[in-house]
């Protein structure tokens, strides 16, 4: 006999527990675990007036906005929905069956004010990394660093290009995106370059060239990961551009010093970190092992002799060229960067390899960059024990960015403005570490880059 439901929804008393009803089993009791938000309110206790009417509880929009991340509900009206909804999402964020949920438009006005202003969401990140610290998941030996370009929220057809003549609204009747842009401009250094198109809309994004596609206007998130268990030990948001990756990579390594006392011995990355000034800075003044490929132009494809056929003789501070004969310097640094190691125009006058070596000039020159010792060190440490397994580690870090946009949905900005990225990776990294720790732990210690999350 086929079956019927009877039941009454109308009934006015119920027995009913939310903290029975969510399955054991659930990602989100495995994330509250881990997740202390008890030094929020005093965290946020400034920004917070005495009297007047009281607001929506920080410590619930904190839950929502991880819920949302966690789960990549991208839009705040369909996380209020999905809150309201969803007795297991209730049950993360304390509230209880008759509990109203915010209204969307009130949660994004609390969020994007008071949160942004008092780095709340930053402090959240760094809540959750120290307790990552805690249950042992951050060895703090090798890290790695890479970036993962995410399209910001700007039209690519309402760009207009780069330069002075823009003419901007006054601040008062400007979005906050071009008011952040224009005080950072007013803050940039001198013979800082502005990209040749720029976005009315979201002008701090970076028109970006992807490969394989029309170019679109886009932020990068950089992750600085330890290498262990694939814990993201900080996170920042940047314009999609090498150099702004790059400096970031500094930034954050000397945060994580300074915040945690983390230093790591090794840190793995590819060849965008591989400049001179880069690979000069770890090893001299971090005294990191650079894992990381040499970016090198000075390979000649012509047949002549490269740098790479003349030997430097540290002790003498000299060239030794094919000939067997010395190039040796002034001392005197060009362009800030470079010194110039010379031939003998008499050597070179009656050398066999001349036509190979500087047929077109009277000698030949080398060019040494200040950092050289430093990119000899990171060639000799290509193809060891070591730097292989930092290749090999360094998977993790590219995982967790294919991991944010296929399972967090994080493949184009809701906010605009760098704030407004900032705001977004350090959501997403704060999720991913939360996943991380509830997935991970009660498996033993993990040492498999396959499971990225
Ligand atoms: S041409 Fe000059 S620098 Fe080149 S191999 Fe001969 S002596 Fe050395």
């Amino acid at each position: 006999m086929m079956g019927q439901l009877e039941t009454d929804q109308a009934k006015l008393f119920y027995e009913f527990d939310l903290e029975e009803f969510v399955p054991t089993d659930h990602l989100l009791r495995g994330i509250d675990r881990f997740l202390d938000l008890s030094n929020l309110r005093r965290h946020l206790a400034s920004s917070y007036s005495q009297i007047g009417r009281p607001s929506i509880d920080p410590e619930l929009m904190i839950r929502m906005l991880i819920v949302g991340y966690c789960f990549g509900i991208r839009s705040e009206r369909r996380l209020c929905e999905e809150v309201h909804f969803n007795l297991a999402y209730r049950w993360f964020c304390r509230l209880g069956l008759e509990d109203q949920v915010p209204d969307h438009s009130t949660f994004s006005v609390n969020r994007h004010g008071r949160f942004r202003e008092s780095g709340t969401l930053r402090f959240v990140f760094e809540q959750v990394l120290e307790r990552c610290m805690a249950e042992g998941l951050v060895g703090g030996e090798g890290f790695a660093v890479d970036a993962s370009i995410v399209k910001a929220d700007a039209n690519r057809r309402r760009g207009v290009p780069g330069g002075d003549d823009i003419h901007w609204p006054d601040p008062p009747r400007a979005s906050r995106p071009v008011r952040e842009y224009l005080a950072a401009l007013d803050e940039a250094p001198r013979g800082h370059t502005v990209s040749k198109k720029l976005s009315l809309t979201d002008p701090a994004s970076q028109w970006t060239a992807a490969p394989g596609g029309p170019a679109f206007y886009a932020y990068s998130t950089n992750y600085l990961i330890d290498l262990d268990a694939g814990i993201i030990v900080d996170v920042e948001a940047t314009p999609a551009h090498r150099t702004h990756e790059v400096a970031s990579a500094k930034t954050m390594i000397d945060r994580v010093e300074h915040r945690f006392d983390l230093k790591p011995d090794r840190l793995a990355g590819d060849t965008a970190y591989g400049a001179a000034p880069m690979l000069g800075w770890l090893v001299d003044d971090k005294k990191i092992e650079p894992h990381i490929p040499v970016w090198d132009k000075s390979k000649r494809k012509d047949g002549t002799f490269s740098r790479a056929d003349f030997t430097f003789d540290k002790e003498a501070d000299v060239y030794i060229c094919p000939g067997g004969k010395t190039l040796k310097t002034t001392g005197r640094v060009h362009d800030g960067k470079t010194l110039l190691y010379r031939a003998s125009k008499h050597d070179c006058d009656v050398c066999q390899f001349k036509i190979r070596c500087c047929a077109n000039t009277p000698s030949r020159k080398v060019p040494r960059d200040v950092n050289e010792a430093a990119r000899d060190l990171a060639r000799s440490l290509v193809g060891t024990a070591r730097y292989e397994k930092s290749r090999h580690d360094r998977k993790k870090v590219e995982m967790l960015f294919a991991h944010l946009k296929r399972v967090l949905k994080l493949d184009r900005l809701r906010l605009r403005g760098l704030s407004g990225a900032q705001d977004e990776f350090l959501l997403a990294a704060t999720a991913q570490n939360l996943r991380r720790m509830a997935k991970w732990i009660g498996r033993g210690p993990p040492n498999v880059a396959a499971h990225a999350t």
